[in-house]
């Protein structure tokens, strides 16, 4: 048997040439996630010119500080799992890892290859960037949008922000980066997982996942403020600060927590392949918009964690 299969076939229709904008203003570089028709999901266009916007604010001896921000309604409502640019059947001659190209490689051996890659590798490889890192969040931040909030060392909320991973829906347990009971104690983790629903940004404050609430208007400059206090420190002494805590994270088991899981992430996929030939356990982005929507009504009147701000929003 042959180990290799001819590569699947993909139309894929890309709406823009610049997935992600970049801009340095004073000692910050400010990353933006730029497909605002579609609540910036991502795809590997957007993941392979986010990775070269981080190189390039690391290389950029002028840059003490990095924004990630969204633009339009929201920061990010996850992967692209059905816009017409989904992408994931394309090959990128210039992958960040040595990990093979996963195109044309057999039954759960493409994902896996592709992921090791795409999701845990290049957001591990963000995580370690040696410069501060500073998530401005607002609206949707869902899924494989968390992973781009908490790759990044603070997060700076508008007070109508919402997180959520309800992969669980797809019989997923989370999200490739699987940081959830580093990011939140592990009983809310598993209430956050288990529900899917909503969690406002009051309540990840609460939990410590967030360093600030802001109104929406005051957003950016409370972003852009933090970010100057930051700059004015010394670039080595933020570098070691940020590797410091990071390693303690990892003393503490958050990455082979994350090598774990990874794995049950995997053997996820491979069962929703098996048992209904879909990676994704049957659901596609209209059915989990459908359901994340739904969960939204449901919260109790008056509970401002599960409460629908944004609603009928599109999160792919
Ligand atoms: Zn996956």
């Amino acid at each position: 048997m042959s180990d290799t299969v001819p590569p699947r076939s993909a139309d894929i229709r890309y709406e823009t040439d610049a997935p992600v904008l970049y801009e340095v203003r004073d000692a910050v570089a400010w990353v933006t996630l730029n497909r605002p028709g579609l609540a910036n999901v991502q795809n590997s266009q957007m993941t392979y010119a986010l990775d070269d916007a981080f190189r390039r604010a690391a290389a950029d001896d002028t840059v003490k500080v990095i924004v990630l921000r969204g633009a339009g309604k929201h920061f990010s409502g996850g992967h692209d799992i059905g816009t017409p640019g989904r992408d994931v059947a394309k090959s990128w001659p210039e992958r960040r890892t040595l990990w093979w190209d996963h195109v044309n490689k057999p039954a759960a051996e493409y994902l896996y290859a592709r992921e090791q890659e795409v999701y845990l590798g290049m957001c591990r490889r963000w995580r370690e960037l040696p410069k501060p890192t500073i998530a401005m969040v607002h609206g949707a931040c869902i899924a494989g949008g968390l992973m781009l909030a908490w790759v990044c060392d603070l997060i700076v909320a508008s007070d109508d922000a919402y997180f959520a991973d309800p992969v669980v829906r797809m019989g997923i347990p989370g999200v490739e980066y699987f940081a959830h009971p580093y990011e939140l104690n592990p009983r809310i983790a598993k209430e956050f997982l288990f529900t899917g629903d909503r969690m406002g940004a009051e309540r990840a404050y609460q939990m410590g996942m967030v360093n600030r609430v802001v109104p929406r208007a005051e957003l950016e400059e409370a972003t852009a403020k933090l970010a100057a206090r930051v700059a004015e420190m010394p670039r080595l002494g933020l570098a070691l600060t940020k590797q410091a805590i990071n390693h303690v994270e990892d003393l503490q088991g958050k990455r082979s927590a994350m090598d774990a899981v990874f794995h049950m992430h995997h053997f996820a996929h491979a069962q929703g392949d098996l048992a209904m030939g879909h990676s994704l356990g049957g659901m596609d982005a209209k059915s989990m918009a459908a359901h994340n929507r739904q969960s939204a009504t449901d919260a109790p009147a008056g509970d401002k964690d599960g409460g629908d701000r944004a609603g009928g929003s599109k999160e792919g």
